[in-house]
């Protein structure tokens, strides 16, 4: 505890950093989805017979391998609780996955670039080394035909691919349980480009202070069917639960730390295991209680609103109007909207659980989908 965090960013987009003056940098990745994947046990089945109507809808990935492979991979098929699914092979990278050697995910079907191959390759076999122009050429490439070639095929440049890899890896460390040090990330990895306005704001809020008298509070991302979450825990209760693609997850984590005083540091903890646990459970229909201590202070009228949430049944919905009826306050509608929206524990605190008055589902943070998709698995299994 003696180390206390110097400074965080985030890029906006899928990656937080995080500066310790001893321990050095360190990286979160949340990876954005990119589209709605198709539910999960279509893309088993088409996963299952390699259904080639599939390609470019889904990848999917091997716990166990670390591989991640096109629908149509000849390879064996792995036990259906070890696949995960990407949209895009960058957030497969990003997750820490590395692209199949049979399939070649990165490649576009029908179209192997034979001219890239000694190129793959090579990245492959030191996913660390940095690539200059001079490189390039030295292997009879033309490095503007490079980058368009991946910027047209993976949407990304040849050097943001190599960084994916590497922080890939990185990541992929952070999951089977290393220690996150600067040498874990020191990979030929120097600094994040691209930082955004809003997130310079929110260094400002940069808990450097808080670090020396609060907790230690986790940060870890947790897959879900309906994308990937990032979830925030103390030792003793989670913080935070929310959409890692939430255009609001900036600002939740900047409310975090002002919050919860504490260092963030990537990583899980018993808190966060039970909390994935048991978003299994629940998407998988088996769970209608959360059974996880939760802090989330906030003002007295939001911690009002919160609590109130709390006591909606699974598989029910309430109008915004009730729950302001229920808080005792009728007339703040609107208030009670905002505060809803601000809730910080996604799910288990059912925000999702208030509709409009004419049972239209409005607004949601993670997207109406999502909504829609929280409901319908609460009242199918509610339905029973
Ligand atoms: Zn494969």
């Amino acid at each position: 505890m003696g180390d206390k965090l110097r400074s965080w960013w985030f890029d906006g987009n899928s990656v937080f950093e995080f500066r310790w003056p001893h321990r050095g940098l360190c990286h979160i990745v949340v990876p954005m989805d990119t589209h709605a994947l198709p539910p999960r046990n279509e893309m088993l089945g088409a996963f299952e017979r390699r259904d080639p109507t599939y390609e470019g809808v889904f990848l999917t990935a091997v716990r166990t391998t670390g591989v991640f492979c096109r629908p149509t991979c000849p390879a064996r098929r792995p036990r259906p609780h070890n696949v995960e699914f990407f949209a895009t092979s960058h957030e497969a990278l990003l997750a820490g996955y590395r692209p199949c050697r049979r399939c070649r995910p990165m490649q576009p079907l029908g179209a192997s670039p034979r001219w890239l191959e000694r190129l793959m390759r090579a990245v492959e076999a030191d996913p660390t080394r940095r690539w200059r122009d001079p490189d390039l050429r030295s292997l009879g490439l033309d490095p503007v035909r490079v980058r368009r070639w991946f910027k047209t095929h993976h949407g990304m440049t040849f050097h943001a691919y190599n960084r994916a890899r590497r922080l890939g890896r990185a990541i992929g460390r952070i999951r089977e349980g290393e220690a996150v040090t600067s040498t874990a990330f020191d990979a030929g990895y120097d600094s994040l480009s691209g930082f955004n306005d809003a997130l310079r704001k929110l260094a400002g809020a940069s808990p450097t202070d808080a670090a020396t008298r609060g907790d230690i509070v986790h940060v870890t991302r947790v897959s879900t069917p309906l994308g990937p979450m990032v979830a925030a825990a103390t030792d003793d209760a989670l913080c935070l639960l929310e959409f890692a693609d939430r255009r609001m997850l900036p600002t939740q984590l900047g409310r975090l730390t002002r919050y919860v005083p504490g260092v963030l540091a990537p990583g899980a903890n018993d808190v966060l295991r039970n909390v994935a646990s048991q978003l299994d459970e629940y998407f998988a229909g088996d769970r209608q209680r959360f059974d996880v201590p939760i802090h989330v202070p906030g003002t007295a009228f939001q911690e009002r609103v919160w609590d109130e949430l709390r006591t909606i049944h699974y598989g029910k919905t309430i109008t915004y109007g009730t729950l302001a009826r229920r808080i005792g306050s009728p007339s703040a509608v609107r208030a009670v909207g905002k505060a809803n929206g601000d809730n910080r524990v996604s799910i288990l605190i059912p925000c999702h659980r208030v509709v409009g008055s004419d049972g239209k589902l409005t607004g949601y943070g993670g997207g109406l989908w999502r909504k829609q998709r929280l409901l319908e698995i609460e009242t199918r299994v509610s339905g029973d």
